[in-house]
């Protein structure tokens, strides 16, 4: 129960790694605000089991991370309802996999603003509270992506650096505030994110999904396995608590050995 009555936001929690995210907050005594899209009765009854087995406070938010204005009402319902937020997870994120010359604007544009750009937004939002209260956690997650690239996966490679970019610059200007700023880089996880890339991925590269899972996915992971929510949600809870105080501004690879390479 170390984060005890601390109050969470974690963008894209309605399923893979921040619903494990969010679950693991909500484990250690957080109260959470999930977010996401889906099914409103599956979020529903994800929310209130969160809620009944931790007792914390869960809220949901349907704000769309494309959309500022939305983010803007997300945080500050959040801090109606609490009184304040002193973590913010921004892990909501999509994928395309096309090569460069067919590459839809569009989607580049979705990538962008949604892995990218809604992060700025989030964080502007909340610093204020946190400089006040002298604590504030936030945790972007990045991936392997944000330090090595793939081909195929433009606006996603670039959106990831990006977010690498932003975490250091916003870890300098708060570090003497008692914020720490840091991105989680998660090699692969097997998430509905992964699970809808296997068959775009298959094609672009002329083999099968099989091939795709054994020669492009767990072969840049030497473990050979893929990284689970779970893992990924102790790390987060960790580096919520005082004796992360002194890490800040880092991009921590949980990728199986991948970026060693
Ligand atoms: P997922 O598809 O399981 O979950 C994505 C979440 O984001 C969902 O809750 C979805 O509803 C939400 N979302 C999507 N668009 C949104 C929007 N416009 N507004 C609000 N919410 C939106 O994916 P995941 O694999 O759990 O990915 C989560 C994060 O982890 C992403 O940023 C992804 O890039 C990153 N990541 C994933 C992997 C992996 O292997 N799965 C590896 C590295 C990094």
């Amino acid at each position: 129960m170390m984060l005890r009555g601390k109050n969470a936001i974690v963008t894209g929690s309605t399923s893979g790694i921040g619903l494990g995210i969010a679950e693991a907050l909500a484990q250690a005594g957080c109260n959470v605000m999930m977010n996401g899209f889906g099914d409103a009765e599956e979020i529903e009854a994800e929310r209130s089991r969160l809620e009944t087995e931790y007792d914390v406070k869960v809220l949901y938010s349907s704000a769309d991370m494309t959309d500022p204005p939305a983010i803007a009402f997300m945080i500050e319902t959040a801090r109606e309802t609490f009184g304040a937020v002193e973590i913010l997870v921004n892990n909501a994120g999509i994928q395309h996999v096309e090569p460069i010359e067919t590459f839809p604007p569009e989607k580049w544009d979705a990538i962008i603003a949604i892995n990218l750009s809604s992060a700025f937004h989030g964080i502007r939002a909340v610093i204020p509270d946190m400089k006040e209260h002298h604590f504030g956690r936030i945790i972007n997650i990045a991936s392997a992506h944000a330090l090595v690239a793939s081909p195929f996966k433009s606006a996603y490679v670039a959106a990831k650096h990006g977010i690498a970019g932003l975490t250091k610059t916003v870890a300098l200007e708060v570090a003497e505030h008692g914020i720490t700023v840091n991105a989680i880089a998660p090699g692969y996880v097997l998430t509905p994110l992964v699970e809808a890339q296997i068959p775009d991925t298959a094609k672009a590269r002329g083999i099968t999904e099989e091939e795709v899972k054994r020669d492009v996915l767990l072969a840049a992971q030497p473990t050979k396995q893929f990284v689970t929510v779970e893992q990924l949600g102790d790390l987060a809870v960790f580096l919520c608590g005082d004796s992360a105080a002194s890490i800040t501004g880092t991009i921590l690879p949980v990728d199986g050995g991948w970026t060693a390479q």
